[in-house]
């Protein structure tokens, strides 16, 4: 569903109808500054609620446990073909149902329980599935970490390699959540190459700009590539794993049947057109501008005082420390919302405070430079943040309120992709649909 009303929704469940009715117009009014998120096309959207999801097709094209394949085999086979060509890569899967148990097969793939896993710590930038305490992998694997400098806000090499002799892991992750900066796949490579480990490069952030260009690619260095499809990419909620050939059939087993029974057929064939989308030559031009976007918010925000973890960004994402600012990031972040601007809270590297109320905002531009902002919006943004941060801090709720009339001109000036408020009644404030 993509507008504010569906016939066939409304008659059946008008609760569920309306609740979603009122996140198209959340999504349409505010600016969603989350960097895992993004807008899908409508095409994604329209390939999502398609009768595929009434199929169950466990296995893999042509080697399937059901009948009645002849559409869904197609389906899949073009996924993993246009994954291929997009990457660059021998082999991808594209059952994960999501990043979390994509990344759980690879630990499948290659590991006992016990072994030891290196990853990047989750306060440091890394994710959960990385090796993380609370997380399965960080319980049932043995995990050690590496993090960023104090000093750069940036992995030190030279360390992570100390670490990785020293604990001789069998898998290392590279990539994170909350990482600004480059990733070095040769550097990391090299180092599982030298330990004998597998290194598998979580790009579930950057796959967008990796695909368009932006980032420098995994191919060639990494022995596994996980990816969501949702963040950058742009696709449907899912993930892909990909690999080279060797490994092709140790990724598939642990996928299927290790793991998962039947894949989602519906977000297969979502996958799919945002891989065909992705491999336009206007992809190439969104991820550039995805980048020089984030350079203009940052530079917006250090121009304002604010501190940036390593200084600024390379990528998608500004990760900002509000110490100086003498405010925690929960309560910066709930006053964004309620002037329409949608961030996280986030710990910031050797946070002094608790993990449910850190330090530090998380922001990204993936999702405005879908809807076309530039870098004019980024300083209008940066603006923004700067004086609901303040109105925060004192209480003034009044600024905060003009700044969300504000915010709504925006919106209303930049209609979201797929974002469809007021199709079939009246539009209101965004009432173009793209
Ligand atoms: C988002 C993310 C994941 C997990 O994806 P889910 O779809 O939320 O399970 C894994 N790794 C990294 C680096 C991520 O950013």
């Amino acid at each position: 569903m993509t507008r504010e009303s569906d016939p066939a929704l409304s008659a059946t469940d008008p609760e569920i109808a309306g609740l979603i009715g009122a996140e198209v117009r959340r999504q349409a009014d505010t600016v969603k500054l989350i960097p895992s998120e993004n807008y899908v096309s409508r095409a994604v959207l329209e390939a999502t609620g398609t009768v595929l999801t009434n199929k169950y097709s466990e296995g893999y094209p042509g080697r399937r446990y059901y009948e009645g394949q002849q559409v869904i085999d197609q389906i899949e086979t073009i996924a993993v073909e246009r994954a291929k060509a997009l990457f660059g890569v021998d082999h991808a899967n594209v059952q994960p149902y999501s990043g979390s148990p994509a990344n759980l097969a690879v630990y499948l793939a290659f590991l006992k329980p016990g072994e030891k896993v290196l990853g990047m710590a989750l306060p440091m930038g890394g994710h959960l599935t990385h090796g993380w305490s609370v997380s399965a992998t960080g319980t049932w694997f043995s995990s050690v970490r590496y993090g960023v400098e104090q000093e750069t806000g940036r992995v030190d090499m030279d360390k992570v390699r100390e670490i990785a002799l020293a604990e001789r892991p069998r898998l290392i992750f590279c990539g994170g959540t909350a990482v600004p900066r480059i990733i070095d796949f040769p550097a990391f490579a090299s180092i599982a190459r030298e330990v004998d480990a597998v290194l598998v490069a979580d790009i579930a952030h950057i796959a967008g700009l990796i695909a368009g260009g932006a980032h420098p690619s995994p191919v060639g260095h990494a022995d596994v590539i996980s990816t969501t499809t949702h963040k950058t990419l742009r696709g449907p909620r899912g993930a892909m794993l990909m690999c080279d050939a060797a490994h092709a059939k140790a990724i598939d087993k642990a996928v299927f049947p290790g793991l998962q029974g039947g894949p989602h057929n519906h977000t297969t064939a979502a996958i799919a057109v945002a891989l065909k989308e992705a491999a336009a030559p206007e992809f190439r031009a969104y991820a550039a501008a995805i980048v020089a976007n984030a350079k203009a918010l940052a530079e917006g925000l250090s121009s304002r005082g604010f501190d940036l973890v390593s200084g600024g960004t390379d990528n998608h994402l500004v990760l900002i420390d509000l110490t100086s600012k003498d405010i925690a990031g929960k309560p910066a972040a709930k006053a964004l919302d309620r002037a329409g601007l949608e961030t996280n809270y986030n710990t910031v590297p050797f946070d002094t405070r608790k993990p449910f109320d850190p330090s530090g905002i998380r922001i990204g531009t993936p999702a405005v430079t879908s809807r076309g902002m530039g870098p004019a919006e980024m300083d209008q943004i940066a603006g923004w943040f700067d004086e609901v941060v303040g109105a925060a801090k004192t209480g003034d709720e009044d600024t905060i309120e003009r700044v969300r009339k504000e915010v709504l001109e925006l919106t209303s000036a930049f209609p979201a992709p797929g974002v469809c408020p007021g199709v079939g009644r009246t539009p209101r404030l965004s009432g173009r649909c793209r």
